[in-house]
């Protein structure tokens, strides 16, 4: 039998990337999935992606919702509920690096940058925590959140407030891991290094300078000394590591790192991302 049939996963953050990936292989692995995101073309490729892996209909419930919005966080949970009938595992994927729309970089980027990157980053992660709760008090369930390295001790100048934000959810996770153990809820992260995705894009790089900059980190073993960057099932496996009870059960609040080795050396800070990107 599938690994995960009979639980059903709430993905936010999964029109794209890593989101996307993790979608797939817990689909093909049994689960009943909410896929979920912004853009409508690309969550309906995702769901497309999903079907053509011969995934039946029944097993998926599609969502267009901003993660960010109460709206949007109770549709998630009314729908999954409405379909599936309970909740097993939340995946707080969605995030992004915002970026300045004046390229304001360091200290002087804005104060409402600050609050949408936290907004998304941290206080979704936060708010669909506290309203799944219940529902995976009583099925016992998990949650993954998606960290970064970026969380570390280094400074991270260009990306200060994103880093902030994943920091801040590094020790929500330690956190929550204690308080809902009690209840059955096992909580966990991944902390990815560079993972070519569609992030890049989401900051404002054309596709051209995202190549440039996956192409400079991999040939740098400064900056990955795996000499390759990472691909979003690099991620997706280890989230359902994670939310595997059989695999994983003794794992609590832990985040695991998955960076190609790049947190040992964090020799990129050196480098200037501009010119990474060609820009
Ligand atoms: P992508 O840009 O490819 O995917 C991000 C996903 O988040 C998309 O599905 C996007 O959907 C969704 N999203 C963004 N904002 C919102 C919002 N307001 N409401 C709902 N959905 C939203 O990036 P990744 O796959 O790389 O990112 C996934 C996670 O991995 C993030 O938490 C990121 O911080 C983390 N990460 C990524 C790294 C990398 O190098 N790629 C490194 C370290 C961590 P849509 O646009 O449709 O709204």
């Amino acid at each position: 039998m599938p690994r995960f049939s009979g639980k059903t996963v709430i993905i936010t953050g999964s029109s794209n990337g890593i989101g996307r990936s993790a979608a797939l292989l817990f689909a093909q692995d049994g689960a009943n999935v909410t896929i979920t995101g912004r853009n409508a073309e690309r969550l309906e490729e995702t769901r497309q992606l999903i079907l053509k892996s011969g995934v039946s209909e029944s097993h998926l419930n599609s969502v267009l919702a901003d993660v960010t919005t109460s709206g949007g966080q109770d549709l998630l949970v009314k729908s999954t509920l409405d379909k599936f009938g309970k909740i097993h595992i939340l995946v707080n994927n969605a995030g992004a690096a915002v970026a300045d729309a004046t390229g304001a970089t360091g200290t002087d980027q804005s104060i409402d940058v600050y609050h949408k990157t936290l907004q998304l980053n941290l206080q979704a992660v936060i708010e669909m925590t506290k309203k799944v709760k219940p529902h995976l008090m009583e099925t016992k369930g998990e949650i993954v959140n998606v960290s970064s390295i970026v969380a570390g001790p280094q400074a991270q100048p260009d990306f200060m407030y994103y880093a902030i934000a994943k920091a801040a959810l590094d020790q929500y996770t330690r956190s929550t891991a204690i308080d809902l153990i009690q209840h059955g809820i096992r909580v966990n992260s991944v902390s990815p290094g560079v993972v070519a995705t569609g992030f890049t894009n989401a900051m404002g790089m054309p596709d051209q300078a995202s190549q440039k900059f996956y192409n400079f980190m991999a040939a740098h073993k400064e900056c990955i000394p795996a000499l390759v960057a990472g691909q979003p099932e690099d991620i997706a496996n280890i989230i359902l590591f994670l939310a595997d009870r059989k695999l994983s059960s003794y794992i609590i609040g832990q985040s695991i790192v998955a960076d190609g080795g790049s947190t040992l050396v964090m020799g990129c800070q050196v480098h200037d991302i501009r010119q990474m990107m060609g820009l």
